[in-house]
C-alpha cells in the first residue's frame, strides 16, 4: 500500500508534468474500495492507463446465492460490470461490459463475495501537464460512486438475470443427455434489430412455437418445465420460402453457444458449445489439410490429401473449414445456403450427367453429410431452400412458413421417394487426419520482441506482425473473444503445447489455460475467455502457420 492518499498525490503532482502520473502506480484505498493503478499512459494520446478495483466482501454485500456455481458468479460479474459501464458511461472510463450475451470476461469477475473489476482510464491533462484537479474528481469521487452504485442493485433484478443465466447453461449441459443438438424455446423471440445491432426486434416479431413433432419438455433449475422444439443429433434441414425466417433460425441457434441477457428473446435458445458455424470463404489461406473427402484429383495435379493454398476457392476454402472444425472437436456444423459454396451444396442429377465424375474434383456435402454422422458422430443443420437433393439425405425437414415452423419430413419422404436418377457420390467420408504446428510459425511476438496481440473489432486478430481475418467466423461476437484467442494462442505457443496436435493443444487449454485468471497473465488488456473451437479456427486463419506433421 502506498503512504499517503491518491488525493494528496495528486494534489501534489497536480500541473506537473504528464510523466509524473506514474507515480499513481501502486495500490490506494478509498472508502474501503481498493484501486490498484496497473498500468499509466506515458502521454495524454497513449491507449488509456488500466486501474484494477477491489471491493472486499463486507463492502460488496453480495448476497452468495447470486454468486454460488461457475454460471451465477460469471452472471453476477456480467451483470454487474454492466451497471458500472452505465455509470461511468460518456467520458474518460473504458469499461468492458458486452452485448446481449454474457460471457466470462477479465473486465468483472466475482469470486468468495469479493468484486473484483478491470478498467481503463484516460487521464487526463491539460497540453503535456496534469490535470490533477479532473483526476481527482475522476479517480477519487466518480469512480468509487459509481462502483457503490453498481453494487447498490435490486435485488430481484439482480436474481432474475443470475438465474436466466444459469437455466440457459443448464438448458446447454442438458442437451447431451436428451439426445439434442439445440433447443428453441417457445415463445423464443429470434429476429434482430438488424444486421448491425443485436437487440431483439422491437415490434412486428413473431415468437417461435414448437411444430408438435418435435415438442421436448426440459426441466430447468429456477424456471420449471420448459417447453420448445429439441433439434436430434443426426441431419437437419431447414426449408422454406426465402425471406420466411430460416437464416434467422440458424442464426439463433449459432449463437445458442452463449446465454444471453434477460429480455434478449434467445434466454433459452441453446446449442451445444462443440457447435460450428461453416461457411465458403475465397482467398483464405489453408494449410496442409486432408480435403479429399470433398476434392478429388485437381486439374493443378497439387495433392489434395496434403493440401495448401494461398488463396481458396469458395469451395475448398468451406472443406478446409469443415475438416477443421471436425478436427479441433466440432460435433454439429452448422451451414446456410446463404453463405455456402453452391459447388460444394450441391451437384444435381443433370450436371452429372453433362459433367462426368472424372472431370469434377468435388464431392458434394450432400454425399458427405450422412458419412460424416455415421463416422465422426458430427451432426449437421442445414439452410436449403434451393435443392431437393438434400430431402434424400435429411433425419428430418423443418419447414418455415411466415416465420411458423412445421414439420414436414413425411411429405419429404414421399416426395423423395421418386428417384432423380442422381447418383450418390460417396459411401464414406474417411478419417481427419491430425496437424502438428511448426514450432516457430506461430509468433506473437512483434519486431521489437514484444508480444503484440490486439483486435479490430471482431474482424480481425493482430498477432505479432500477422494480422488474421476473422470476418468468416460468425460465433465470434464481441472484440474481446479476438483478444482472448490471441492470449490462448501466445500461451500456447508459449508453453509448446501447440506442437502436438492442434486437437490436443486445444484439449490442454480446455484443461489448463480457459478461465480468466490464467488467460490473463501477462496482459493487462480486456478480453474474454474464448472457446477452443475458435481459438484453432483463427490459428487455422494464420498465414505463417506451417504444419510440421500431418498424421495418417
Ligand atoms: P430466409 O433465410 O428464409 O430468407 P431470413 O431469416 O433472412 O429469411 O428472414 C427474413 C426477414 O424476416 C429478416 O428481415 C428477419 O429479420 C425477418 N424475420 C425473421 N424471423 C422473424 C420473426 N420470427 N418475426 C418477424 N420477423 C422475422
Ligand atoms: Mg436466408
Amino acid at each position: 500500500m502506498a503512504h499517503g492518499s491518491l488525493a494528496d498525490l495528486l494534489r501534489r503532482i497536480d500541473r506537473g508534468g504528464y510523466g509524473q502520473y506514474r507515480r499513481l502506480s501502486g495500490t490506494w484505498e478509498l472508502d474501503r474500495i481498493r484501486i490498484e493503478v496497473q498500468r499509466v499512459q506515458a502521454d495524454p494520446f497513449a491507449p488509456p492507463s488500466r486501474i484494477g478495483v477491489t471491493v472486499p466482501a463486507e463492502i460488496a454485500d453480495l448476497a452468495p446465492e447470486l454468486w454460488r456455481g461457475k454460471a451465477r458468479a460469471t452472471a453476477l460479474a456480467s451483470y454487474l460490470v454492466r451497471r458500472l459501464a452505465v455509470n461511468l458511461r460518456g467520458g474518460a472510463f473504458r469499461v468492458d461490459a458486452g452485448g446481449q450475451e454474457v460471457l466470462a470476461r477479465s473486465s468483472s469477475e466475482v469470486s468468495d463475495g469479493i468484486a473484483r473489476f478491470r478498467i481503463g482510464i484516460q487521464l487526463p491533462g491539460k497540453g503535456r501537464t496534469i490535470d490533477g484537479v479532473t483526476a481527482h474528481r475522476l479517480l477519487c469521487e466518480q469512480l468509487p460512486e459509481a462502483v457503490r452504485k453498481a453494487l447498490d442493485f435490486r435485488y430481484e433484478t439482480a436474481r432474475e438475470f443470475v438465474e436466466t443465466v444459469e437455466d440457459s447453461a443448464a438448458l446447454r449441459d442438458k442437451l447431451p443427455e436428451l439426445g439434442l443438438v439445440a433447443f428453441v424455446a417457445d415463445s423464443a423471440l429470434l429476429p434482430r434489430r438488424s444486421g448491425i445491432d443485436d437487440r431483439p426486434l422491437e415490434s412486428g416479431g413473431i415468437s417461435f412455437r414448437s411444430p408438435g413433432s418435435l415438442a421436448t419438455e426440459v426441466e430447468l433449475p429456477n424456471r420449471g418445465t420448459v417447453s420448445g422444439m429439441g433439434i436430434p443429433e443426426g441431419i437437419t434441414l431447414i426449408v422454406g420460402g426465402g425471406f420466411h425466417g430460416k437464416s434467422t433460425l440458424l442464426r439463433a441457434i449459432e449463437r445458442g453457444i452463449y446465454d444471453h441477457v434477460p429480455g434478449d428473446g434467445r434466454e433459452l435458445v441453446v446449442a451445444r458449445t462443440d457447435t460450428a458455424k461453416i461457411r465458403a470463404e475465397d482467398g483464405r489461406g489453408v494449410e496442409r489439410v486432408d480435403v479429399r473427402p470433398f476434392v478429388g484429383e485437381l486439374p493443378t495435379g497439387s495433392d489434395t490429401g496434403d493440401f495448401s493454398t494461398e488463396n481458396a476457392s469458395g469451395s475448398t476454402s468451406q472443406a478446409a473449414s469443415i475438416i477443421e472444425a471436425v478436427e479441433a472437436g466440432a460435433h454439429t456444423l452448422l451451414v446456410d445456403e446463404d453463405t455456402a459454396a453452391t459447388n460444394l451444396m450441391i451437384r444435381d442429377a443433370r450436371m452429372q450427367a453433362l459433367v462426368g465424375k472424372s472431370s469434377e474434383p468435388l464431392t458434394p456435402f450432400v454425399d458427405l453429410v450422412r458419412p460424416l454422422h455415421a463416422e465422426h458422430q458430427v451432426s449437421t443443420v442445414i439452410v436449403m431452400g434451393g435443392s431437393g437433393d438434400y430431402l434424400d439425405i435429411a433425419d428430418r425437414v423443418l419447414m418455415l412458413d411466415s416465420y411458423t415452423a412445421s414439420e414436414v419430413t413425411g411429405q419429404a419422404r414421399a416426395i423423395a421417394a421418386t428417384p432423380t436418377g442422381r447418383a450418390v457420390e460417396a459411401s464414406s467420408f474417411g478419417p481427419i487426419r491430425h496437424r502438428s504446428p511448426e514450432a516457430g510459425s506461430v509468433d506473437a511476438r512483434g519486431k521489437n520482441g514484444r508480444t503484440r496481440i490486439r483486435n479490430r473489432g471482431t474482424d480481425t486478430l493482430l498477432l505479432g506482425e500477422s494480422e488474421i481475418d476473422l470476418r468468416a467466423l460468425d460465433q465470434i461476437v464481441d472484440p474481446s473473444q479476438v483478444t482472448g484467442i490471441g492470449l490462448a494462442i501466445e500461451k500456447l505457443a508459449r508453453s509448446g503445447a501447440l506442437t502436438e496436435t492442434i486437437a490436443a493443444a486445444l484439449a490442454h487449454y480446455e484443461a489448463e489455460l480457459a478461465g480468466v485468471p490464467v488467460l490473463g497473465v501477462g496482459s493487462l488488456d480486456d478480453f474474454v475467455v474464448p472457446r477452443a473451437l475458435d481459438i484453432a479456427a483463427a490459428l487455422n486463419r494464420l498465414r505463417t502457420l506451417r504444419i510440421r506433421d500431418l498424421k495418417p
